[in-house]
């Protein structure tokens, strides 16, 4: 048996450049890993079944869980005819631009390496988990990178980003494919600079981080669910130095340098919405 962290992201940005032939959007996104995480137990079966449960209501616990086909995909490319048990202890919201799901499959992964001695190396693991969903390859480096193509292009940077993080998910359930479908590229004001956000991790300059922190799917979301866009005024109006919806939403994050701020938007925040969650960059 192995235990494995799987540490929910956020996007520092979301850039969409334009639509693929394949029906993707191509994207460049810089992905941040942050210190909030479901907790998984792995184990082998010798009867060869997958068999997946969950303290989660709302998650499917047959091949469609991302973490069952991590598992399968693994044991197919490897040859491995063992079953595996997966036992999901579900922090992380569902449905919420954490990429829950992506992060539980990178979790499998990394865990079976481990429990099978396979010695695949991460870009290796991050090959086979591009094939289950595009955020898993990311997921699966974790720290702090950049994704291009359809998310599954991974540059690690090595960069540590040192803020605390408060997480809000408003009681609705987004679509990823619901805002791809809505987003139209004639709309977007402002594309970010990926560049100038790595300059502006690589200072350590929160001012610079906020002035570049823009995610092109925003707008699209909060036309949807206005109710999101209140969520940032309020962080905004605390004193938080980012305010950034994280992927398609609903959740949005703050970056601040501080604890004590950082604690005091926390219990703010949680009393208007019940999952408020405090942590830092990892
Ligand atoms: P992303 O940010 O990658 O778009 P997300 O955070 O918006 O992801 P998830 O939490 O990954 O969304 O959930 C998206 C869908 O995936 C849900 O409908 C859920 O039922 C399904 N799903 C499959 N496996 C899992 C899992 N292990 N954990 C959570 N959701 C899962």
């Amino acid at each position: 048996m192995v235990f494995e962290k799987a540490r929910a992201k956020i996007n520092l940005t979301l850039d969409v450049l334009g639509k693929r032939p394949d029906g993707y959007h191509e994207v460049e996104m810089v992905m941040q890993t942050v210190d909030f995480c479901d907790y998984l137990s792995i184990g082998s079966r010798m009867d060869g079944r997958i068999e997946v449960r969950s303290n989660a209501p709302f998650i499917p616990l047959d091949e469609r869980n991302l973490a069952f086909q991590a598992a399968d995909h693994l044991r197919r490319a490897c040859g491995i005819s063992y079953g595996v048990s997966l036992d999901i202890d579900k922090r992380i919201p569902v449905a919420a631009g954490l990429a829950g799901g992506s992060t539980d499959a990178a979790a499998v992964l990394r865990g079976l390496n481990k429990l099978w001695n396979l010695g695949l190396s991460i870009p290796e693991l991050a090959q086979i988990g591009a094939q289950i969903g595009s955020d898993v390859p990311f997921c699966v480096y974790g720290g702090t990178a950049i994704a291009r193509g359809r998310g599954e292009r991974i540059e690690p940077l090595s960069i540590a980003p040192c803020f605390w993080v408060i997480l809000v998910k408003l009681p609705i359930a987004v679509s990823t494919a619901d805002v791809y479908g809505a987003f139209q590229l004639n709309d977007v004001h402002r594309h970010p600079d990926t560049h100038a956000m790595i300059q502006a991790l690589k200072c350590g300059d929160i001012t610079q981080v906020s002035d570049q922190a823009v995610n092109v799917l925003e707008n699209v979301t909060l036309s949807m669910y206005p109710e999101v866009l209140r969520i940032k005024n309020q962080l905004e109006k605390l004193g938080s130095q980012v305010v950034l919806m994280s992927g398609s939403g609903p959740t949005v994050f703050a970056l601040v340098e501080r604890e004590r701020r950082a604690k005091r938007i926390y219990n703010e925040m949680r009393s208007l919405v019940k999952e408020t969650f405090l942590c830092r960059t990892y």
